[in-house]
């Protein structure tokens, strides 16, 4: 079994209503998949966090290394791809485009095998997780507060147990907007608070201890993902438990913020941080030191998939009889794309997402929706 080619499908669909959270800007949505097909036709999928026609080059970039190798050789061949790329890109497109490939990978080997990848990463600890409703985001000539309170209470309507809504903008319309959304949920309904890097430490840290009244599960991306100081500086300073890590690629980036105990939360991304060979290492970092893993998730079904297969294999920590569950972010903004790439959507019902056990990702590509949605 050889690697015969390497392919990007970069998809993209135009926004009627442009969004926005701290960082970033969104008047489209775009994601890059990555097909890598071998000489028996054997076919794996992956996807790339970030901006999309980068990671393609990047993964054009990989290519040469690729075609010819044996598929199964996840491990030397992520090895080998870094290191081509090292010294200028040991984080970044490099490692994202890097993942997005080792997703394909898995995917061949777990159809090779007849198993989904979370039987070949050591076994499913549950067959499905409890979501979280993502969204939230500021969208331009709307009153954001009485947006995002009816946007959060329909998730409650639809079962989600969790929602986390966008803040980092300005301090008082941001606990405007909290204020609104637990008032309009209720008491029982988890709620995170994501500020995508948008404060810096003073502002997070009046915003934490503000906040926390409204029962915060955690507070994410406080301050710029570089500063692990300021993230130190935000956990002493405000009492709601922080979160980060969906820019941290590998486990070289992964290693000071859990060493030193920078956020009580890491939040990896499976299509960004190094693929599921990568995304093992960062579990055991975690695990070793005591801080809780929660996946970012941020793409279409393939990268959903991708994540599920993880998140089945991920062991309790601490192990006991009723364990801590990991939770599945699951975006409910715009993208039309994002469930019509795969022929059997993955849905939640209920707030709850069955995990597929089909071989490999468990998922069938629609070729239509990717002719249909690919860049023109
Ligand atoms: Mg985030």
């Amino acid at each position: 079994m050889k690697i015969a080619a390497v392919r990007t499908h970069v998809l993209d669909h135009p926004l009627d209503q442009v969004f926005e959270s701290a960082s970033m800007y969104f008047d489209r949505r775009q994601h890059c998949l990555v097909e890598i097909v071998c000489d028996d036709g054997t076919t794996g999928w992956g996807e790339c966090l970030g901006p999309a026609l980068p990671n393609a080059a990047v993964v054009k970039a990989y290519e040469k290394w690729l075609l010819g190798r044996d598929p199964l050789e996840t491990e030397k061949i992520w090895l080998e791809l870094y290191n081509a790329l090292r010294d200028q890109g040991q984080r970044g497109l490099t490692v994202t485009a890097l993942s997005g490939i080792d997703i394909a990978l898995w995917d061949i080997k777990g159809k090779r095998f007849g198993v989904p990848v979370s039987i070949l990463l050591g076994g499913r600890w549950r067959d499905s997780v409890k979501a979280y409703a993502t969204g939230s985001f500021r969208k331009e000539g709307v009153d954001r507060v009485a947006d995002i309170a009816a946007e959060v209470a329909g998730y409650r309507k639809e079962g989600f147990h969790a929602a986390k809504i966008k803040i980092g903008f300005n301090v008082e319309e941001d606990l405007a907007v909290i204020a609104a959304v637990r008032e309009a949920i209720g008491d029982d309904m988890r709620l995170m608070i994501d500020a995508n890097h948008g404060y810096d430490v003073l502002e997070a840290v009046e915003l934490g201890n503000r906040a926390a009244d409204y029962g915060i599960d955690w507070f994410e991306e406080p301050v710029l993902p570089e500063q692990i100081g300021s993230y130190h500086a935000v956990r002493a300073g405000q009492p709601i438990p922080v979160a980060g890590g969906e820019t941290w690629h590998g486990r070289y980036a992964m290693r000071e913020p859990l060493e030193t105990r920078a956020v009580d939360i890491i939040q990896p991304d499976i299509c960004g941080t190094g693929g599921f060979t990568e995304m093992r290492k960062v579990a055991d970092l975690a695990a070793i030191h005591g801080v809780r893993l929660v996946p970012h998730v941020w793409g279409t079904a393939v990268q959903i998939a991708a994540s599920l297969q993880f998140m089945a294999a991920l062991p309790p920590n601490p192990p006991r009889r009723d364990p801590i569950e990991p939770i599945l972010e699951f975006d409910r903004t715009h993208n039309p794309f994002r469930q019509a790439v795969v022929t059997e959507p993955i849905e939640h019902e209920n707030g709850v997402v069955v995990i597929p056990d089909r071989p490999g990702l468990g998922i069938e590509i629609n070729r239509d929706a990717l002719a249909e949605y690919a860049l023109k």
